[in-house]
């Protein structure tokens, strides 16, 4: 079996909200709220959610870039929650990240030399030389000319910048990447560029990838198995072929309707949900989906549904799944 690089339990995220004349907390933000996964080495999950349902919270705790209020993260059998601020800047080494908008997280006063030689200074490596040999490796990498390390962020398209962006991630070897919606920003026609190369790059390196996304039909040829996350909670977690082929969640159904199907033969109806998502500052008590389930049923609103295996290697937060406990 293959080892599991990371393994994160109960991990939470609450922000305070501080009000009133004396700015006292008054409240607090459930931007996650006690959730379970784990990724083997060389798998990739994707995290898949509506934007603030903590997907992207999760996946800066990971790298501490947010401390998180509760639960473990074990990294290569470290609990990177215990680790002091500088054990953590040597771990981010191991575990980096590729952002959602590669022209915000590039300087953009900066060469793109300077921005690759960057994290190889900061992880200790010293000759001139030695990174301007990286820094060539890493444009070829990524599908770029070495005549590209002289050129500024916005002479770049948007594909190009989000290479950029993965060859810095690269720069120093990590084993995890966490990417967060790395193709988002990006026009239909480049996003299967760009996911086309972030599996060669797995299957060369043997990367380990969290990959978070707002929609399910990003994910699925990436990913080996399937997170889904709703107001902080994650509602069903599975292979890819059984969460798109038989999804458990009432949430994860309604998200799948929305996604298209190539093949103009098969009709599926789409699931429409009622409302909004409610703000995670006031979630609902018991499911946090019941004020829009289709499903909603007797104790939905006052019972947390316990996130559990459904089938083998299969779980969801569900009351419909409550008499196999
Ligand atoms: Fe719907 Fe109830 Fe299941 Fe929540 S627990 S998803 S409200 S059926």
């Amino acid at each position: 079996m293959t080892e599991t690089l990371l393994k994160v339990e109960n991990l939470k995220k609450f922000f305070p909200i501080h009000g009133g004349l004396f700015g006292r907390q008054v409240g607090e933000v459930k931007a996650v709220d006690d959730i379970s996964f784990y990724i083997k080495k060389g798998e990739t999950l994707g995290l898949v959610g509506e934007s603030g349902c903590g997907k992207s919270t999760t996946g800066r705790m990971l790298l501490r870039l947010l401390e998180p209020t509760q639960g473990t993260i074990e990294f290569d059998g470290q609990d990177l929650t215990k680790l002091s601020k500088e054990e953590m800047r040597k771990m981010r080494k191991e575990i980096q990240m590729v952002f959602q908008d590669p022209f915000a997280s590039l300087n953009p006063r900066h060469t793109v030399e300077k921005i690759l030689e960057e994290p190889l200074i900061v992880h200790g490596v010293k000759s001139k030389e030695e990174r301007k040999k990286r820094v060539r490796e890493l444009l070829e990498t990524v599908g770029l000319s070495n005549w590209h390390a002289k050129r500024y962020p916005h002479q770049f398209s948007g594909g190009q910048r989000q290479r950029i962006g993965i060859a810095r991630a690269l720069a120093v070897h990590p084993k995890l990447i966490v990417a967060d919606e790395p193709v988002s920003a990006l026009d239909v026609s480049i996003q299967a560029q760009v996911l086309n190369l972030l599996q060669d790059l797995q299957k060369e390196f043997g990367l380990t990838y969290l990959f978070i996304a707002h929609d399910l039909g990003v994910v699925r040829h990436i990913s080996d198995r399937v997170g889904v996350m709703y107001l902080g909670q994650m509602m069903e977690l599975a292979d890819s072929e059984a969460l798109y082929d038989s999804p458990k969640h009432p949430y994860t159904e309604a998200l799948l309707s929305a996604v298209p199907i190539p093949d103009v033969h098969v009709k599926k109806e789409r699931i429409v949900l009622k409302g909004d998502v409610p703000s995670p500052a006031n979630p609902p008590t018991g499911c946090p989906f019941h004020l829009r389930c289709p499903k909603v049923m007797g104790n939905c609103a006052s019972v947390r549904p316990v996130f559990k295996e459904v089938e083998p290697g299969h779980y969801a937060a569900c009351h419909l799944y409550d008499e196999q406990m």
